[in-house]
């Protein structure tokens, strides 16, 4: 299990919890202490007892600590450091409070696992197994000097003199308060970083929003450019054909006019293709049948000029396979699946395409192409807009794919070694076929 080690997490939020628990040591000490004075006082009514006053001393120590505590938060010692010092003290002070009110009888040995709970919050595992550790070593040897009565706890002279308790019984309780310890430590480290595990997703999961709320803003924005960009390019597109038409022929105005008609071509078909990307016109869905929808594709796609008998595509597709989806966004696609592929294999090679079923009433499709491949590096980016690594690519293909397969559920799954070839593949759900079958 990965442990979350607290200097992984911001500092401020440590910083935080530390002047929390400094806070409730204070509280904590008020009220248990001030409420165990009252007791002992109605108990035995001298103010003057050596256990009062010895608890007394106990509360203005704590409170002298805490102040020393307020000092050293604003220097620079390391906050951990400080932290696991504040912890060591506590365990100390927890088996003064043990000694003062009984020893092997006192009912404050639960304190202990007070600040095993409280470090596991600030110091994680490590932290609270040490602490485990620590109260376990002072209880056993407080509890030790008292059966070989080295030391004697106040105000327990008389029931303890008594030695109604054997030997046994106090390794019994050393044993139950250890392994109590370190159960603690345990379960409350476990908790703690499971709480920490889940912070960390939320907030990554809130970057996430964030990103994608700008993300959305600037593409609304960028779509409304992008659209008013169209129409003066086609006027454009549209002013230069007349000239062309018109003017006397000049091979060199000829040229010239060529690249103009070229790049406004190419301007076009980038800002409909982020048009696209950005703002995905509504979904006509109907019945599709898959191996004829896509064979058109390929045969549109072996026509295209570019690659027109150069590539071969070998098709095997599993006939008679209903989807529901709208035939632009299914053409989309793979028209840019296999532009992908093709330019992969740099224009020669083979591709092949595959439509099969698989049970849950669905229906797999791959594209295996074995072109360059793809790096760890660039399989990572691919689904960026604008990313790409070609010359004169846009970058926007998969992210088109992207956008449109996440609207039906579905994603790109892409596996890709380099020089060897990638593999593109999705799944969609079938449906049954429409009552008038066409093939
Ligand atoms: P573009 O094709 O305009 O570069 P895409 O979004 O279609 O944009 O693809 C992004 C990048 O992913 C490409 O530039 C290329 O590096 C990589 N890529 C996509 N498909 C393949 C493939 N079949 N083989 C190798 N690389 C690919
Ligand atoms: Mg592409």
């Amino acid at each position: 299990m990965p442990t979350n080690h607290p200097s992984s997490e911001p500092q401020a939020d440590f910083f935080h919890r530390l002047k929390w628990i400094m806070f409730f040591r204070i509280l904590f000490t008020t009220l248990l202490l001030g409420s165990t004075i009252i007791l002992q006082f109605i108990k035995n009514p001298s103010p003057l007892a050596t256990p009062l006053l010895f608890l007394y001393g106990l509360i203005v120590g704590i409170f002298l600590l805490s102040f020393v505590y307020a000092l050293m938060l604003r220097s620079g010692m390391r906050k951990i450091l400080f932290a696991y010092l504040q912890v060591g003290i506590d365990t100390l002070i927890v088996t003064l409070i043990i000694f003062v009110t009984g020893g092997f009888s006192s009912i404050f040995s639960f304190l202990y696992l007070v600040v095993i709970i409280y470090t596991s919050m600030l110091l994680f595992r490590k932290g609270s197994m040490i602490t485990a550790a620590l109260c376990s070593m002072e209880y056993g040897t407080m509890i030790s000097l008292e059966y070989y009565r080295i030391l004697s706890p106040f105000g327990m002279e008389e029931t303890f003199a008594s030695a109604t308790n054997g030997g046994s019984h106090f390794l019994y309780k050393a044993l139950i308060t250890t392994m109590a310890c370190f159960a603690v430590a345990f379960l409350s480290s476990l908790l703690a970083e499971q709480a920490q595990r889940t912070k960390k997703a939320l907030q990554a999961m809130e970057d996430h929003v964030k990103r994608v709320e700008k993300m959305a803003a600037v593409g609304e924005m960028g779509a409304g450019l992008a659209h008013e960009i169209k129409n003066p390019l086609a006027s454009l597109a549209g002013c230069i054909q007349l000239l062309k038409e018109d003017i006397p022929y000049n091979p060199e105005h000829e040229k010239l006019m060529e690249i103009i008609l070229r790049e406004a071509d190419r301007l076009n078909s980038l800002v409909s293709n982020f048009l696209l990307f950005a703002r995905p016109p509504a979904a006509k869905i109907q019945p599709i049948h898959l191996s004829k929808a896509l064979s058109e594709t390929v045969e549109l796609f072996e026509k295209n000029g570019s690659f027109s008998g150069k590539i071969l595509i070998k098709k095997d597709f599993a006939f008679g396979i209903w989807v529901a989806m709208d035939p632009v966004h299914l053409h989309q696609i793979f028209w840019n699946l296999l532009i992908n592929a093709a330019e992969a294999t740099e224009g020669s090679g083979l591709i092949d395409f595959k439509i099969y079923p698989i049970k849950n009433k669905r229906v797999g499709i791959r594209i295996t192409d074995s072109g360059c491949g793809m790096s760890r590096d660039i399989l990572h980016s691919i689904f960026d807009p604008f990313f790409t690594t070609k010359p004169n690519g846009t970058g926007l293909g998969l992210s088109i794919v992207h956008r449109i397969l996440e609207s039906y559920g579905s994603r790109l799954d892409v596996d890709s070694e380099v020089n060897k070839g990638t593999t593109v593949a999705m799944e969609f759900k079938r449906i049954d076929p429409p009552t008038i079958q066409t093939h």
